[in-house]
């Protein structure tokens, strides 16, 4: 069987190893077993459903969201001559009745489609004829309100357990707390499923918050240190991407903005500037996102503070995909918050209830002296490092460094002897340790700029020398 696998995998998709769970998950379906997986972006997802897909007679449905994500998968999977389709709305009626047709016949290993789409009566009874092996259901946190990203339609994927009892079903996601993670299987019904929880932790990437006072200088400043990389900055509005765009464009940073306020045309088009590198800057809202896949993304800069920390997590991860160091860096202020707040105050009561909870995680994570890696590991359930046993003098235990957050950055660069006192001389607030530290690095004659080797602590020279100006 392993061997088998290890064959289709070389022959199908070109690679000679596993990622991390993906065995065990492929194994486990193949033995029509429940599965739910929970693995960061980037981390192999599709192929734990597209493996299975091939090695088995039937049809595996896969529920997706984008009508994007549906055919960027789909083409994938077709070039590497893999029977693979969509039905979504994109098709014009022929298309869609040629494509039906083909199902009919049974030519297709795997199926793309919306679950508005599946879950509509005459699909269903049409989809009974197919011989459907396996149900995927990927993004499945769209089932939780919960969740960052509620779609009320994933709710009646719930009822596929009653049309098609015998079916093994998968759920993935790549962002789901523990709450979350609880509501899908109860939503979906899994039985007894297996659980795999990959480790969210991402290396190579560096996370950092900075006060946010003259938003865009700091912006431009912190691009312009690093003329040669792509990146990503995100921001709340629409009119605020716009803006960011055209101001770096005519200040020679090439930028496009991409938000739901564009025509899909214009959004298509700014986005394969983007991923060729014609364009080294997208300004976006969160409309930007799933599904997009260039692997050089140097930096993620939130210019505005995100809703909740998964969004901020999905986001951040977009950076660094081919695993080359790569910056995460968040403007914060006060008055952001206080924005948030308002537009809270116009939902409805139980949306503001999550909405408020969310955001107090996200201003804790802003407002955190503790590694920041840890805090948002620690957000999706996961301790970090996995096996801590340090302790200080006085007892309590010390987190270790992660080597890329400011909060674990910093104070090393600065403060000279052991990390208990570095704990101990830690400030209440991050200005105030700003300033602090600032004051003596000039003491001791430090040169900011010098760190500069260090992508890490480049962000924070860019932004603490615009700080002063
Ligand atoms: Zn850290």
């Amino acid at each position: 069987m392993t061997l088998n696998l290890g064959r289709t995998l070389k022959q199908h998709f070109g690679h000679s190893d596993f990622r991390p769970l993906q065995e065990a998950i492929i194994q486990d379906a193949l033995a029509g077993r429940d599965v739910f997986a929970l693995m960061p972006t980037g981390g192999g997802k599709s192929l734990c459903f597209q493996l299975p897909a091939l090695m088995r007679e039937g049809l595996t449905v896969v529920v997706s969201p984008l009508i994007s994500l549906m055919k960027d998968q789909v083409d994938a999977l077709q070039t590497s001559g893999i029977a693979a389709t969509f039905l979504n709305s994109a098709l014009d009626r022929h298309e869609a009745v040629a494509r039906l047709r083909g199902l009919h016949r049974g030519e297709y290993r795997l199926l793309y489609v919306a679950p508005e789409r599946l879950m509509l009566d005459t699909f269903l009874e049409r989809a009974l004829n197919w011989n459907i092996a396996q149900i995927a259901i990927d993004e499945a946190h769209c089932i939780s309100e919960w969740g960052h990203d509620f779609r009320p339609e994933y709710r009646e994927l719930k009822k596929l357990r009653r049309h098609l009892p015998d079916v093994p079903i998968m759920a993935l996601t790549a962002t789901a707390t523990e709450r979350v993670r609880a509501d899908i299987l109860k939503q979906l019904a899994l039985r007894d499923p297996r659980c795999y929880v990959a480790s969210f932790n991402r290396p190579n990437l560096s996370y950092r918050v900075v006060p946010k006072s003259a938003p865009y200088e700091q912006l431009v400043a912190f691009i312009r240190d690093r003329p040669n990389e792509s990146g990503i900055v995100y921001c709340a509005s629409r009119k605020t991407a716009d803006s960011l765009a055209r101001n770096l464009s005519e200040d020679g940073v090439k930028a496009k903005p991409y938000h739901a306020g564009l025509t899909a045309r214009e959004r298509t088009q700014n986005q394969e500037l983007f991923l060729r590198d014609d364009v080294r800057v997208i300004t976006a809202t969160i409309a930007f996102g799933m599904g997009i896949n260039k692997p050089n993304v140097r930096f993620v800069v939130h210019h505005d503070l995100p809703k909740n920390i998964e969004s901020y997590y999905q986001e951040t991860g977009r950076a660094g995909r081919d695993g080359l160091p790569s910056e995460c860096v968040l403007l914060f202020s006060a008055s952001d918050v206080v924005k948030q707040t308002h537009f809270i105050d116009e939902k409805s009561e139980n949306e503001q209830r999550i909405a408020r909870e969310q955001l107090r995680q996200m201003v804790h994570y802003a407002e955190t002296r503790e590694c920041r890696r840890a805090t948002l590991l620690k957000y999706f359930g996961e301790e970090w490092p996995a096996n801590s046993t340090e302790t200080g003098d006085n007892g309590p235990p010390l987190q270790p460094s992660c080597d890329g957050c400011d909060n674990c950055l910093t104070p090393r660069q600065t403060f000279d002897g052991p990390r208990a006192k570095i704990s101990l001389v830690r400030p209440p607030d991050l200005r105030k340790k700003r300033i602090r530290i600032r004051l003596k690095s000039c003491r001791r004659g430090a040169d900011w700029r010098g760190h500069s080797s260090d992508p890490a602590a480049r962000t924070q020279s860019a932004f603490d020398l615009r700080d002063r100006a």
